[in-house]
């Protein structure tokens, strides 16, 4: 098979602004994803580059060179910044210009010579390649399928990338050079004719998952508390007895006291506070995620414990909460939360668990409050 570099190169110039464009298209539909921009930046002057360096009768002079290699050098530079960005991390190391600069100033020097040139091209992307792979893989915020994906593919490109400055380094004889480049560049060309679509479609796939992912919390996390919600912490509850085989299961329900009355006297911005600070106060005492807001200032916990250790835990959380309000506003606050407590041993229904411990609230509530009280053992009939 004989591989024509000139297509080739004519292809990926082409292709490389379509994804390019594509991947700017997709971050106008979601701005959200702001990765997407300097994705679609990134391909756009790879194309760009690629051209001015490589295509035209104008290809080998001083200028081409200059311009098209720092072109591509810049769309590395997008590449590693869509990378910070997508992980949501703030600001750039200034080192980020490095590798243009490093080419802008050494150009005069190494113009005559194509191996200085094609080293320091090919080491300066491989390490932008590696930086974005290590970036994608060391920040991610979560484990998207797609961004493991992505960084098997940077590393490719990194191995790529420096494994092109062998012919530089090998360098005997000018022609030699000549001869392999020349080869070399229709391979590179094809590699990148394939790679390219590759990455971009990931770069599309990633911005896809963060999008679904965004949803999914949306639907199952309470956006006040940043706590699981109703719905999740059902979700979970139902999981967890399943998995539990009828081993004991415990069930809370806190409820703030007088909390009508807090809101009238703090106003409801106050009130949120609180009832963010009861979030916290359970996140930092209960097994993650095992609890959720019910609604309004109820919550709930499952816990996979029998009625003593979860009552124990309840207190930890009553007293953890009224130091925590003390704190917050003061030692005269009376802010206070009722629990009630209900367990089962053998696979009970969450409606009834809550229905049991919500009895046991009931008489907390009539017990003067900021109490725990725990229901009757549920029988197999319930
Ligand atoms: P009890 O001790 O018997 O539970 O009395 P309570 O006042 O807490 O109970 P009640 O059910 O009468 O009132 C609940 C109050 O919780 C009423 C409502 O204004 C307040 N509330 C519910 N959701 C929110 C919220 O998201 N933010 C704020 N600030 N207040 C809320
Ligand atoms: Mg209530
Ligand atoms: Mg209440």
């Amino acid at each position: 098979m004989t591989l024509d570099p000139v297509t080739l190169n004519v292809a990926f110039v082409l292709l490389a602004l379509v994804l390019g464009a594509l991947l700017v298209f997709a971050w106008t539909l979601n701005r959200k994803v702001r990765a997407l921009l300097p994705w679609g930046a990134a391909f756009c002057l790879i194309a760009g580059g690629f051209a001015v360096a490589n295509l035209g009768r104008s290809h080998n002079s001083y200028p081409a060179l200059l311009a098209g290699n720092a072109l591509g050098l810049l769309s590395y530079v997008a590449l590693y910044a869509g990378c910070r960005i997508f992980n949501g991390r703030r600001g750039f190391p200034p080192l980020i210009w490095t590798g243009v600069v490093l080419w802008i100033a050494a150009f005069p020097l190494i113009y005559e010579r194509q191996d200085y040139r094609l080293i320091l091209v090919a080491l300066t992307t491989g390490v932008y390649s590696w930086l974005s792979a290590r970036e994608l893989w060391r920040h991610a915020k979560h484990p998207l399928a797609s961004q493991q994906i992505a960084v098997v593919l940077l590393v490719l490109l990194a191995i790529f990338n420096i494994f092109r400055t062998w012919p530089g380094l090998a360098v005997t004889s000018i022609p030699w050079i000549d001869a392999l480049a020349n080869r070399w560049s229709s391979e590179m060309a094809l590699f990148l004719v394939v790679y390219t679509p590759a990455l971009a479609f990931i770069f599309l796939s990633m911005a896809k998952e963060h999008v679904e992912l965004g949803y999914k919390q949306a639907a199952f996390i309470d956006p006040l508390t940043g706590i699981p919600n109703r719905r999740a912490f059902l979700q979970h509850a139902t999981r967890l007895i399943h998995a539990r085989k009828g081993k004991p299961v415990s069930c809370l329900v806190f409820d703030l006291d007088n909390f009508k009355s807090f809101n009238d006297r703090y106003g409801h911005e106050m009130g949120d506070r609180i009832l963010m600070l009861f979030g916290e106060v359970l996140t930092e005492h209960l097994p993650g995620r095992s609890f959720g807001r019910l609604g309004g200032e109820e919550f709930a916990a499952i816990l996979p414990m029998s009625m003593g250790d979860a009552k124990a835990l309840a207190e930890t959380v009553r007293r953890a909460f009224s130091a925590a309000g003390k704190a917050m506003l003061g030692p005269q606050a009376q802010v206070t939360v009722s629990v009630g407590c209900a367990a089962s041993d053998h696979a009970t229904a969450i409606k009834t668990l809550l229905q049991e411990a919500d009895l046991a609230l009931y008489s907390a509530k009539d017990n003067g409050r900021d109490v725990v009280v725990a229901a009757g053992p549920l029988t197999s009939a319930q």
